[in-house]
């Protein structure tokens, strides 16, 4: 008995020792401490009696009269019950028989407040996985909105294109100087309402899913040079310069060619429109073992540290000296590294205010056409 009683002492959680007829022999510190009950009412009695007859419970009648004796042992077996001196509880039992069926182990784990824990983080997850499934519906209910929005307004922009292109060629008779400025300003704001449409309708594509790459086998420096060549009026208006070290290999990848132009001139254009005139901007290529890297570095406004992390999201567009004056959605960086990550490849950048950035975009070599 004394074997038991060093055993029990040990032990931290709630433990008694039983006898077949259900009397207390022995019970731990912590039995008596956790359940308020003294050594002299408890030994020699038996558990029914314990404590105001406290642990006379259905459930532990079933356990120790019914299940106990065929099984032997019994793992974590939950009771709730009402103590009259510790209120609600939730006891996880552990019992066990032992000496050819003369005594019974009996280890009480107080688990209601755990529990409680459990079932309320349990509760609380419940709710963060619905509110994450309300925004996302909401969020696909605004991107759905975008989308159609964009598409309802590009045709009548489009009409007001065509138009305004119209009577600016005299097709409802002569003009005045006056006249075709005025329908100069119009013909510009419509070409920059429906860069914005355009735009709008690119990302919602994309956020969509529905962006599929065409890949194949193609010389990157010949869409390097479509991109400077489309924009050579723009640099040229701002008497900027691009330079472009072309090397003499071909640099040949499997990228979808649209795209990746439309993704270089987006990177070109934002180095010319964020830097002042009369700058310079280079354009390199390389090849590593597995990618095909370019960059593209400016002079300009440069980012601020603190704004890095914002460039590549949704319409952010950061403020700097020349954002006012150059027209942007916010939506060109955000496109061009969705359409690298189709690509598995990436867009990074390495910027300093006042003094220039570096845009660095890579593609893997071989990735299957
Ligand atoms: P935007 O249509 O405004 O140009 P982007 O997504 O292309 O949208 O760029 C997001 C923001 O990142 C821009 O508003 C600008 O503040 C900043 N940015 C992009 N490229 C450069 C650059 N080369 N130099 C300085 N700032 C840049």
């Amino acid at each position: 008995m004394i074997y038991y009683k060093e055993i029990t002492e040990t032990v931290r959680e709630p433990f008694i020792i039983l006898d077949k007829d259900l009397r207390v022999v022995t019970a731990n510190l912590s039995f008596y401490t956790k359940f308020k009950v003294i050594k002299k009412d408890t030994e020699g009695k038996r558990i029914y009696d314990l404590g105001n007859s406290q642990w006379d419970a259905p459930e532990l009648r079933l356990l120790l009269e019914n299940i106990l004796p065929t099984h032997r042992v019994l793992n974590n077996y939950a009771v709730t019950h009402v103590f009259p001196t510790l209120g609600r509880k939730t006891i996880l039992l552990n019992a066990r028989q032992v000496d050819s069926k003369q005594l019974i182990l009996l280890a009480m784990e107080d688990v209601t407040e755990r529990w409680k824990l459990k079932f309320d983080s349990d509760e609380l997850t419940e709710n963060l996985i619905k509110q994450r499934d309300q925004l996302q519906g909401l969020n696909d209910a605004k991107d759905e909105f975008i989308s159609l929005a964009s598409h309802q307004l590009r045709t009548p922009a489009t009409a007001v294109k065509q138009y305004v292109g119209m009577l600016q060629m005299g097709y409802a008779g002569q003009l005045t100087k006056d006249q075709l400025d005025m329908l100069g300003v119009a013909y510009r704001n419509n070409e920059r309402q429906l860069e914005i449409i355009e735009d709008l309708l690119r990302v919602a594509k994309v956020d969509a899913g529905k962006v599929y790459l065409d890949k194949t086998f193609c010389d990157v420096t010949i869409q390097i040079e479509k991109a400077i060549k489309g924009q050579a009026i723009l640099f040229k208006n701002r008497e900027q310069t691009v330079v472009f070290n072309k090397p003499k290999a071909k640099m040949i990848a499997s990228i979808d060619p649209k795209l990746m132009l439309m993704v270089l001139e987006n990177v070109l254009d934002n180095a010319g429109k964020y830097s002042k005139a009369g700058k310079h901007i280079t354009i390199d290529i390389r090849q590593d073992k597995s990618h095909t890297i370019v960059t593209i570095q400016d002079h300009g406004v440069g980012i601020r540290k603190k704004d890095l992390q914002k460039l590549f999201k949704k319409f952010s567009r950061i403020d700097n000296p020349l954002s006012a004056s150059a027209k942007g959605t916010g939506l060109g960086l955000y496109w061009a590294k969705k359409i690298l990550d189709l690509h598995q490849g990436t867009i990074n950048v390495t910027s300093k205010a006042n003094v220039g950035s570096n845009f660095e975009i890579s593609t893997p070599t071989n990735a299957g056409a």
